[in-house]
């Protein structure tokens, strides 16, 4: 049996990127996992192709920032199989704008997806999973919830607050079987890290700047960070609990 076997893990933004990845691995170690995102039809496409290979996977539309969404989804893994024992909270997305230039509305929108998102179905799940024995939350931060890059302020605010969400959920949920804990990836090859590069109006230049800081010599795979989420969704990961784990290639100055 695989490492997740019988598990039934949530994962937000999983119709592309570190989300997808990450459904593939707890798929692969034996979870059942709906995949949810704001693209409905392009989750429902990853996970046919989860099922295609074998595994317990299904599709649907979610949107972080809205509690009825997010109520929704849990309602659908519930009838699908009776409880949830793991939620990735990945979804994101960056607005690159400095401390003075960014707006009021990019602000909101960032924190609404990056934090109060990853909250609302923190506290939307942790009932349903301490009612079946407990579960595990791993929250996706970045390496900018721990230091800041130029012009990401709305985006490393909002990580490194997902960083003390992490840690308030496992002290106020610890002793109900609830563990949760951050994964903080570097520079990983995903559509978000795509666009970023094209932002910068030279991609190579930037990529050849960003794999320079890093001393592993290349970009992250998604499936790296997919293989440290199932290591913190396992029961390998017990004593784990409001913790970060940095997967970042040894990125310097
Ligand atoms: P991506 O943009 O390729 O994928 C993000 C997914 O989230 C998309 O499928 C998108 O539709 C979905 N999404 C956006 N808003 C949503 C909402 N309101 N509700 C539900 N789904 C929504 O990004 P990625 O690179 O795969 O990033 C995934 C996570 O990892 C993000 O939280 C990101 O901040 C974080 N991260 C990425 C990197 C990197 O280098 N790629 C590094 C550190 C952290």
């Amino acid at each position: 049996a695989g490492r997740l076997a019988g598990d039934v893990v949530v994962v937000t933004g999983a119709a592309r990127g570190l989300g997808a990845a990450i459904a593939r691995a707890a798929a692969e170690a034996g979870a059942h996992v709906l995949l949810g995102d704001l693209d409905g039809p392009r989750a429902d496409a990853v996970a046919a192709t989860l099922v295609a290979a074998g595994h317990s996977a299904r599709g649907t539309t979610l949107d972080v920032t809205s509690q009825q969404s997010v109520e929704a989804s849990l309602q659908t893994v519930l009838e699908w199989q009776g409880r949830v024992t793991g939620l990735v909270n990945n979804a994101g997305r960056l607005i690159e704008a400095d401390v003075v230039s960014l707006t009021e509305e990019q602000w909101d929108a960032v924190l609404d997806v990056n934090l109060k998102g990853a909250w609302r179905t923190t506290r939307a799940y942790v009932p349903a999973m301490i009612e079946t024995g407990g579960g595990s939350i791993v929250n996706i931060s970045s390496l900018e919830g721990l230091f800041a890059r130029p012009a990401h302020v709305a985006y490393a605010v909002s990580k490194a607050g997902l960083l003390n969400l992490t840690r308030a959920t496992a002290v106020d949920f610890g002793r109900s079987g609830i563990r949760c804990n951050a994964i903080c990836p570097g520079s990983i090859e995903t559509e978000m890290l795509t666009q970023h590069l094209e932002a910068t109006g030279d991609a190579d230049a930037a990529a050849s700047d960003l794999i320079g800081r890093n001393r592993t010599g290349r970009l992250g795979r998604p499936e790296e960070v997919g293989a440290t989420a199932l290591f913190l969704l396992s029961g390998e990961a017990g004593f784990m609990n409001g913790s970060h784990v940095v997967v970042d290639g040894a990125r310097g100055a």
